[in-house]
Formats: C-alpha cells, structure tokens, sequence
C-alpha cells in the first residue's frame, strides 16, 4: 500500500484490478495507420477513430511541416490576448463554408468545445435536456453551466416531450431551454432522430445543439456531418465537430451563427483560458477540410469497408447492437470478458479495446471496433479470421 496520502486512491486501484478491468494504455510506436506497431508487435488496427486515414496522409504532413517552418512549433498564448493567428482565422472560414453555417470557432478540443459553449450560453434557471448516453464532455458542460439538468431515456421521443413539458414548467421567466445530442452515440454508433428533436425543440421554444464528434467526416454529402445528412441546414442552433477524428488531427469547434459565434468569443472559458492550437495542427486541419471538399472517396471506401465487415461479423453471430455507422460495438457484457476476449484478440494480431463501466453502463461492456478507409480487404479479411476464432474460443458466437 503506498504512504504517500494516496492509499484511498490505491484502494481504489486495487478494486479495478479485482473486477479485471485495471488496464495501462497500449503504447503505440511510430504511426497511427489501419496496421500499426503497438506495445512491439504488428498489429490490424481496429480501436482508432482516424476514420479516413488522415492521421498519416501525405497532404496534411506536408502542410503541418510547411506550417513548422514558417510559424514556428507554438501559437504563444490565448487568442484574446495575443491575437488570433492567420492561420486560425482560415481554418474557420473553412469550417464555416464546408458546414454551410454563417460562421465557425475553433477550441482546442471536441471536449472543450462542448463543455465550453454549453457552460457559456447556459446559467442557473435556464434548462438543459440532454440524452443518457451524451458524450461525457456535454455532461460536464452542462454541470458547469449551472443550468437545471434534464436527462431522457436513450433515442426515446416521449421521453423527450415529458422533460420538456418540465423545463417548460421550471425554466426561469425569460430564461432559455436548451436540449442537446450526440448526431451519433460514440459507443452503440446509432444516429439520433433529429428530425423529431429538432420539431420538437421548437415546438417548445428549446435551442438545439448536436455533437457530432463522430459524423464529422463520416454522415452527411462528403462527410458534412449529421444535420446535412438529415437536410436540416439552418434549423439545429449549434453543431459542434472534433477535429481529432475523421478530420485526424486534433481540436473541436462550434459551427453556427455570427452572434453565437461572436459572443462565445467573449465567453467561453476555453476561449480565454487556454492557449489556441499550435500552427502545425492547424494547417493540417485546414488542408483536411480542403481534402474533404474536394473529394468523397475516402467516405465512400469507409462506408463501403463498413458494410462489408459488419455483414460479415453478423453472419458469424456477432451481437453488434443497434449500430448504423462505421462504429462497431461487439457486445460481450460482462466486463471481465470484453477485457479477456481484448486481450486474445490483440493475440491474434488485431488492436481492439475493451469497454467497461463507466465509458458504458454496466453489464454491457463489448469491443468496440472501427474500420478505416484505409483498412484493405487483406486486413479486414485477417481481422475477421482472429474476431472469429477468438469469438469460438468465448464462447461469443457458436
Ligand atoms: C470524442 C468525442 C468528443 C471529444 O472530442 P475530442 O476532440 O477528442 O476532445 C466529444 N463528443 C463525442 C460524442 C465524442 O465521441
């Protein structure tokens, strides 16, 4: 036991190691591609969400290394105070354009731009109504908004109307109700309905916001994310992106009106407190965006990979829950299991993380697996060998 003011913290660690979900992170050498070189050994990739193989395309190295050379590796304070760098300004006005919304803010992370908009536009007796299964960072976000929280039961539309009958109740004279959603849940990789949401929040007079951390890139015409995939342009008051998935680099934004944008400028914490991305990462951003526009081969090989490795993974018995995205949940339940049947299959040759309490509820830990438009059909092919001896070998699929 350690003296070091910490035990309780031990203790602690102790109870991870006895439920058999104590677990280091792998260490990744060299790059992050659809095959990788992780704690030694050659491994098919399958845990990243480097949805289009950007992590490593040639363009954005070549535009992070020009980038180096002209502006050197650090952006040197917060925006507010040093200013907002050329850089940063493109990367916005390409945001802006490509989401098709009059403006765009760039935060340091998919985390950040959540917990900062939502903390920024909410205060105590205003209402947020937000689904159970929202992306971490919008739960803290509307925590530190101090605002009254409304969860509903997951994709559930009467649950839905039933708390914003409340907040229309509890919501402050002249205050705002704001509900928000992932546009795709990060561990089922379900689309929400946003349509319905959408009707509804204005039914009730509620802002809308959507994360789509993981449509970005992979929903909507060359990978505009949910709202375009839905045709709700112009109807959904916030969209927030990462740029740290699909786009492969790292970062979040806001994309939406001037004022929105305007006045998160003035108040979001991350904004004012946080220095702005280093001119390396933004490049690369900028040039990912381009890369985007200009072509949708990349999202076409994704979503075709996808198809073929999840109809593959069903014929095989493979419970994959209620995916209808490249996410590809392969439920185990049990924690300890999703933790062993990661392990085998990381024996085999192929990277896929076990998910446990309390990134998932409990009793529903699975593998989370994502194919990349880089993944060849010789990988997905080889993968598909190891999940199923190793899914024999559980007692997973018959
Ligand atoms: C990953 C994720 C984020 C955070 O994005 P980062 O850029 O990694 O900080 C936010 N929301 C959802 C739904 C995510 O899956």
């Amino acid at each position: 036991m350690a003296h070091d003011g910490f035990s309780f913290l031990a203790q602690e660690l102790e109870q991870l190691k006895g439920q058999g979900v104590y677990r280091l992170p792998r260490v990744v050498q060299g790059r992050q591609g659809a095959r990788a070189v992780i704690d030694g050994r050659e491994v098919i990739n399958l845990a990243s969400n480097n949805y289009l193989g950007l992590a490593t395309h040639p363009r954005l190295i070549e535009a992070a290394r020009r980038a180096v050379e002209a502006y050197g590796v650090g952006s040197g304070a917060v925006r507010t105070i040093v200013g907002t760098q050329d850089l940063h300004q493109i990367l916005e006005v390409t945001l802006a354009r490509f989401k098709r919304t009059e403006g765009a803010l760039v935060y340091q992370s998919g985390f950040t731009a959540n917990a900062g908009t939502v903390a920024a536009i909410l205060g105590p007796g205003d209402v947020v109504v937000s689904d159970e299964l929202n992306h971490a960072s919008i739960i803290d976000g509307c925590r530190l908004s101090r605002a009254t929280i409304k969860v509903y039961p997951h994709g559930d539309m009467a649950g839905l109307r039933e708390k914003l009958e409340e907040a229309r109740r509890e919501v402050r004279e002249g205050g705002r109700i704001l509900v928000v959603t992932d546009g795709v849940f990060s561990m089922d990789g379900d689309i929400a309905p946003l349509p319905e949401i959408v009707g509804l929040a204005r039914a009730y007079g509620a802002l809308t916001m959507v994360d789509d951390a993981h449509a970005s890139g992979v929903l909507g015409d060359h990978g505009r994310g949910s709202v375009d995939h839905w045709g709700l342009h112009g109807q959904v008051d916030i969209q927030v992106g990462t740029l740290s998935k699909a786009v492969g680099v790292l970062g979040g934004y806001v994309a939406g009106s001037r004022t929105l944008i305007e006045y998160l400028l003035h108040r979001a914490r991350p904004i004012l407190f946080s220095t702005s991305h280093p001119p390396a990462v933004t490049a690369a951003c900028i040039e990912a965006i381009r890369l985007m526009e200009e072509s949708d081969e990349l999202i076409q090989r994704l979503w075709a990979n996808t198809r073929f490795f999840q109809a593959e993974l069903r014929a095989l018995g493979f419970d994959l829950g209620p995916t209808q995205t490249p996410i590809t949940p392969i439920m185990v339940g049990d924690e300890r299991a999703a933790m062993a049947f990661s392990d085998q299959l990381f024996e085999e040759g192929v990277f896929a993380q076990g998910i446990a309490y309390p990134t998932v509820p409990r009793g529903k830990a699975r593998v989370r697996t994502i194919v990349t438009a880089e993944h060849t059909q010789q990988d997905l092919e080889e993968a598909l060998e190891a999940l199923a001896r190793t899914g024999r070998r559980l007692g997973l699929i018959p």
